[in-house]
């Protein structure tokens, strides 16, 4: 069960573009195609997520970056913002189930699910999802999960 995961985010850039026209969506993307194994919807679901929460969280910006690449026989994809990063002591919370940051983006709208699920999804892949941020600065967001998880 492969699929290309180039196509799938450059089908989705559109669309995101779309729905988030407060932001310019840059996507570095440095091959035309690449066969990964795994879930197309739930790693589609991963990359809205991430592309949702770094527009959300970065109210003031007008860019999110999104690269894609690969290191070794993994598939990385990053998700990088301009927002209100996250204090070093909240890093590892944040993919906590129900967990959100209290801060002054508190008084937006979320469960925080979102980033539970990506981790659940790329754990269930073989891969591992991470933040690096500055507070006041961003913050990006990276999964990677092996090409062929299989393998
Ligand atoms: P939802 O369930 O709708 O996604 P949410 O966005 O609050 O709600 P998560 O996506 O799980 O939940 O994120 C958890 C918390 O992590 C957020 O509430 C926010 O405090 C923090 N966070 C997530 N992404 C970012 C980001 N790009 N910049 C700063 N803080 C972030
Ligand atoms: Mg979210």
């Amino acid at each position: 069960t492969g699929f290309d995961v180039v196509r799938l985010l450059t089908d989705l850039r559109e669309i995101l573009q779309q729905t988030n026209p407060s932001h310019r969506l840059i996507f570095n993307m440095p091959f035309e195609t690449l066969f990964i194994n795994g879930d197309s919807q739930r790693i589609e679901q991963v990359i809205i997520n991430l592309i949702t929460n770094a527009v959300k969280y970065s109210p003031k910006a007008d860019e999110v970056i999104i690269t894609a690449g690969v290191n070794g026989d993994k598939f990385r994809v990053s998700v990088q913002d301009f927002g209100i990063g996250i204090q070093p002591d909240q890093l590892d919370r944040v993919f906590s189930r129900f967990y959100r940051v209290e801060n002054l983006a508190s008084h937006m709208s979320g469960l925080g699910i979102g980033l539970y699920i990506c981790n659940e999804i790329v754990t269930r892949h073989n891969g591992k999802l991470w933040v690096e941020s500055e507070y006041g600065k961003g913050s990006t967001f990276y999964f990677e999960i092996p090409i062929n998880m299989d393998a």
